[in-house]
């Protein structure tokens, strides 16, 4: 039983809100998890209040040590002070002041962060990137996510949206995003381009793609980017090749990370990630093959996160914890 002190981390996406007791060694021994309560601004702050409340309530019924902190992570763009969600594409917040808002109420030290350097840092801390003190994380769920960590340390950026790649444009005039642009990366290499990629195939060539339609009761529209993940996790021919289509591009934009930042590891994770070599694989392919002065230069190594769903509260504790990162 640990009596060090504990730190909270709550993860919060458009979806969901998981809150995890963490010690000092990125363990989490205690969580919970809800659903996101719709998106306004103060239904979600409800919402993360309870969970912290009730974690703190349990922590100490099992004589856990001390709750001294609690770390945020934020699906949207917070400020380099770490106390302002900027913007949330998913969720109402747009310049909300979430870390006054939630220190107000639950009487401790509140820390608000990205949720994808959330996941980055406990990568570097405890996961994947342990060891590389210049690393980028790719995140991908409906769309990209990402972190820096240089000199080890999670870089922000002057404004706080350093790592946010998914909108790097890799196709003049390509398709449209949600950000207002076209031909973003995360419309090519993500959960949603999963599924744009299988929806597609249905449309065309439907014989081609029989698992698919049949994990949506025969409707296209309602194709996701998890159920292509769960028909190639399950070894569907067509599922594969829309995996490795995607793959492909995701090691495309992986070439400007790799000039941009020169790390010595890419970390991917998120719930697309978990499609593991089925993705990385032909990413590391159309990598290697185009990475600028290759076989004159060290590649960096492309890996997938290790520490899964719970990466976003190990690290948003963690961050709590150190109050930098
Ligand atoms: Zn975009």
């Amino acid at each position: 039983m640990s009596d060090g002190e504990l730190t909270l981390g709550i993860d919060i996406g458009g979806t969901k809100i998981a809150g995890g007791l963490v010690d000092d060694a990125g363990t989490v021994l205690d969580c919970l998890r809800k659903e996101t309560p719709g998106h306004a601004v103060a239904a979600v702050e409800e919402a993360i209040v309870g969970v912290v409340d009730e974690l703190c309530d349990r922590a100490s019924g099992s004589g856990y040590g001390p709750v001294v902190a609690v770390g945020i992570g934020a699906a949207g763009w917070v400020s380099t002070d770490r106390s302002t969600v900027l913007f949330s594409p998913h969720l109402a917040w747009r310049n909300t002041p979430l870390r006054a808002h939630l220190t107000q109420r639950v009487s401790l030290p509140v820390w608000v962060d990205n949720d994808a350097n959330a996941a980055a840092w406990a990568e570097y801390r405890f996961g994947a990137a342990r060891g590389h003190d210049t690393a980028a994380c790719v995140t991908l769920g409906t769309g990209i996510g990402g972190a820096v960590i240089s000199a080890g340390r999670l870089q922000r950026g002057a404004f706080g949206v350093a790592g946010e790649w998914g909108h790097t444009r890799v196709v003049p005039d390509g398709r449209r995003c949600v950000c207002g642009n076209r031909g973003c990366w995360e419309q090519y290499a993500s959960g949603r381009a999963l599924a744009r990629v299988g929806q597609e195939l249905i449309e065309v060539a439907p014989a081609a793609a029989s698992a698919l339609l049949t994990a949506v009761q025969g409707d296209g529209t309602r194709l996701t980017g998890a159920d292509v993940t769960a028909a190639a996790l399950a070894g569907d021919p067509a599922a594969i090749e829309l995996v490795r289509e995607v793959g492909t591009w995701l090691g495309e934009g992986m070439l400007t990370i790799a000039m941009v930042i020169d790390p010595s590891v890419i970390v991917v994770g998120g719930g697309v990630g978990a499609l593991g070599e089925l993705l990385l694989g032909p990413a590391r392919q159309r990598f290697t093959a185009a990475l600028p002065g290759r076989g004159y230069r060290p590649t960096p190594e492309i890996v997938e996160a290790s520490l899964g769903a719970d990466a976003g509260m190990i690290g948003a504790a963690d961050l709590a914890r150190n109050k930098l990162g």
